[in-house]
Parts: structure tokens; sequence; C-alpha cells
């Protein structure tokens, strides 16, 4: 293999305001408010902390036309306050919003499961983005696809590929190439296949839209971390990506340090492995390559495996080509690296960026983090929350958490530390804490139970897709959850 030179796919460049992306421009770092679209104070001085954090475009929630017309204002005081950030709506189910956005921002973000394609808005949309110079992205997300993709797909990385091409092939047809296009999912396994399918296709349709990623409702902490550099991760070192959003349950401004170290892991890369080429990919049905059913980390690695060094400035692609090189192919195998960064959280990142794809793609069977500032017990942490992230091994709960936006009903960054503290030990489960009823439900995707915000201090809970209570005042609802756990013999102490 050819570890000459690192490679990104390429793609055109789209302008967002004064912001470039796609080309040979640095994938951009971004992220999006969590305060009322209406309150323009709240929302300018939001915007204005994730820029002087490094976060130059920002999303808010346009849910209505008062949202809408809203960002005229804040749009207007963010530019007498000096501030060029890049401000972008994100619209769900009402295109007349859109209408109503695109006249003020920079960026207009659809989600294509919920805009209607035989009414004429879209065309309608994506002449006034052309006239006003905005961009737009089509925002896939694996949770809302519409009902006709799902009917014929499911909700599967195909369904969400098929789901883009519809769009972006109107854009192609009517000659707008400002676009961009996302395939968010909480799970990091369909997000990886969705954004690897997507730019095939779009290679196979000679498109060049640049790529914005993002791994959904992922959570806080470093576990959150973990999983957005997981997925984020192995997509960027396929070469892919051109602007990137980490998506914490926490303050936004905290997003921004987490995406620019991702960034920088990257740009400063060396080596070079072919971009685009499937073969290397595990199949969308997921299979391992050796018989080991749970892989291992440091502490419990024995004579059977082979382990195996990354010592080259590409560990991804060093890793894999040595696995793939190996006389004998089903021979398990244990990853290793080292990280002299002295603080948890980076190594953290590095390692799942690195590390995560290796078994999201069924090459690695065992994981051995070398980081001489750490603790033991601190590196196995981060070893087993990084086989959780990438879905090969469970071992504590997993808290699909969304980050917050305009919609939500509740301090949703408490909330998910009560429902952690009360119920993080227990073994296999997924819980969905989710702001809104609008998009909530159907983005906890494959949760086991969910915790989601009905009303201002009213909570609905679920088990899996079903209602089981609805509109419960929130004071109750954290022990009513845990209740409807026992209730259902799930209160299952976890390994660790
Ligand atoms: S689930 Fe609702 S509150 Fe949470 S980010 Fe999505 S739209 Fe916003």
């Amino acid at each position: 293999m050819n570890l000459s030179c690192f490679e990104r796919r390429a793609t055109h460049e789209v302008r967002i305001g004064e912001i470039t992306i796609g080309g040979t421009h640095p994938v951009a770092v971004q992220s999006m408010t969590n305060t009322d679209t209406c309150d323009t104070e709240a929302s300018v001085a939001q915007i204005e902390r994730i820029d002087r954090a490094g976060g130059h475009i920002v999303r808010l929630t346009a849910q209505g036309t008062r949202e809408g017309e809203n960002l005229r204002r804040i749009v207007d005081r963010l530019r007498a306050d000096g501030f060029r950030t890049a401000v972008v709506a994100d619209i769900h189910f009402r295109p007349e919003v859109a209408a109503v956005a695109a006249k003020y921002v920079d960026k207009v973000r659809i989600n294509p499961g919920n805009y209607p394609l035989d009414r004429g808005d879209f065309d309608a949309l994506v002449e006034q983005c052309r006239e006003r110079g905005a961009a737009l992205r089509i925002g896939v997300n694996h949770g809302s696809l519409a009902k006709r993709i799902f009917d014929r797909w499911g909700d599967t990385p195909e369904g969400m590929v098929a789901s883009a091409m519809e769009f972006l092939r109107i854009c192609r047809a009517r000659e707008f190439d400002q676009v961009v296009v996302s395939m968010k999912s909480s799970n990091t396994r369909v997000m990886v296949a969705a954004y690897r399918m997507l730019a095939e296709a779009m290679e196979r349709e000679g498109m060049t839209y640049p790529i914005h990623l993002g791994v959904t409702e992922a959570g806080n902490g470093i576990e959150g971390r973990i999983k957005s550099a997981v997925g984020i991760g192995a997509l960027l070192g396929d070469g892919i990506g051109d602007t990137i959003r980490v998506s914490l349950t926490e303050a936004p401004e905290n997003e921004i340090p987490v995406a620019r170290l991702l960034v920088d892991h990257f740009r400063s890369r060396e080596g070079r492995f072919e971009v685009l080429r499937p073969e290397r990919y595990a199949p969308v049905e997921y299979r391992r390559r050796s018989d080991v059913q749970t892989p291992v980390v440091h502490t419990e690695i024995d004579g059977r495996f082979r382990v195996i060094e990354a010592l080259s400035g590409n560990p991804s692609a060093e890793l894999r080509a040595a696995i793939l090189s190996l006389d004998d192919e089903r021979q398990p195998v244990v990853v290793r690296r080292r990280y002299d960064d002295t603080d948890a959280e980076t190594v953290a990142v590095r390692a799942a960026a690195d590390l995560g794809v290796l078994f999201l793609d069924g090459l690695a069977d065992g994981i051995w983090i070398d980081a001489p500032a750490l603790d033991e017990r601190q590196t196995e942490q981060i070893e087993l929350m990084i086989l959780q992230a990438a879905r090969v091994r469970f071992s504590r709960t997993e808290y699909i958490a969304c980050p917050s936006c305009g919609r939500t009903l509740y301090d949703i960054e408490g909330t998910l530390a009560e429902i952690k503290a009360r119920t993080s030990h227990l073994k296999n489960l997924r819980i969905g804490v989710m702001g809104c009823i609008v998009n909530g439900p159907g983005e906890m995707a494959d949760a086991d139970y969910g915790y989601v915000g009905a009303a201002p201090g009213r909570i609905t809970l679920y088990k899996g897709r079903e209602v089981i209570e609805r509109n419960i005042p929130q004071e109750q609802a954290l022990d009513r959850l845990v209740e409807l756990i026992r209730s259902n013999g799930d209160w299952v102490d976890a390994e660790q």
C-alpha cells in the first residue's frame, strides 16, 4: 500500500456567507444554538461565544415564521457587533419557513424527509437561494426519512442515500451547485456506511458537492466526544468531509475545541490510502473477520491475539494494511497505538478517530491504547467506550441524547446528568433523551427507552417506538422511567 500522501475527496467550493468550504479549503467546524430563536439577545450572545471559540458557521432552528423572521434581527445584530459568522437556518416540516429564513441567512438546511417534493417548494427555494447568493444543505437524518423512501428502503443507509440523491439531482438539473449534503445518524455504523455510499453514489454521477459530517445525538462528556470521533474520524480518514459538527448535549461552544482537535488530527496526517474503494469497507450487513465474539481491551489480552502496533502518522491506514496482509487471514488481532498527550480527553478523541474505524469495518478484535500519562483504569474506560461507540461491545448504558436547540422543552443537560446518575450502570440498554416531541421520537431511532419533551414541564416516556406514558410532570418522569425499566426486567447491572 502506498503511504506517501493523504488525499481528500475532490469537491467544489460552496460559499456560506464569508466562509468557503470544499475545494482545497480546510475542513470547517460548526455548531448550532440551543437558544429560543425568537430571543435575539440570547441567540446573538451564544453565536458570538461559538464564533470566539473558533466555530464560524452557526445554525439556528427556525420552526415557525416568527423564528424565521427573527433571523433578520439576529443577523443584523451580529454584523453590528462586528461578527462575520455564517448564519444557517434549520428547517423541518414547514417549507414556507424556509422561504422566510432564506431572505436573511447565508445557508438554509432542509430535511428531505419532511420536505415535500411534489409541490414545487424545493424548486422555488433553490431559485431564492440562487438569487440571494445563499447556500443549501440537504440534511438527511436516519430517523426521519420520507414515508415513500422508508416504504421502499426501510431506515437503511441505502434509503438515506436515495433520499439525498433525489434532491441533489434536482439541484444539478437546475444548475445550482451551492449545495452541501449530510447523512446523520446516532448509530456510527449506519452513519459511516451512509456517507461512504453517498460519496460513491455522487462519484458515479459525477457530483462533487461538499459533505457535512456529524453523528447525531452523541450525548455528552467523554462518551459523546468518543462517539463523534469514531464516526467523524472514520470518514475524515477516508478523505470524506468538508465541514464537521461534533454535536454534544452541552453548551454549543464546548463542541468547537473537540471539532478542532479532530480536524487538526487529520490535517497533520501523513500517509495515504485510496479513498472511495468500497472493497475496503465492511459490508452494511456487518460481519467480523475472526471468530472472536467480544473484542477485548488491553488488560484482557492473552496469547491468542496477534498485537499490531501503529507507528506511522496514519495509524488507521497502517493497521488496516497490516491486518489485510496477515498470512492467517482469520488470526484475531489487537490494534495498539501510543498517545503521549497528557489529558484523557485528547487521548480519547485521537484514539477513537484512529482506531474506531477498524472495529466499524470488522477488522480488529482488541484494542490497546498505550497512554503513559493516564492511569490504567482511565485508559481501560476509554478503550471500552471506543468499542461501544463502534458498536462491537456494550459495557454500559448508551444515551442517545439530542444536543438541544431552540425547540428544546426542558433543561436537557441537567436532566441527562440525573438520568445517567440513576441508570449508567445498566447493561445493554439504550436510552433516548430528546428535547422535543417533533423530532425526538424519530431521531432516537433504535433506543430501548425514550424520555422526550412533550410540552413545557411535561415528558412523554417511550418503550421502543411505543408511547407508554404521555405528558407526565417532569418532576415524576425520572422515577417513572426507572419503574418502567424495572417492570420490563431490563434493570440488569453491566459488567463494570
Ligand atoms: S430532538 Fe428536538 S430539541 Fe432535540 S435537537 Fe432535535 S429538534 Fe432540537
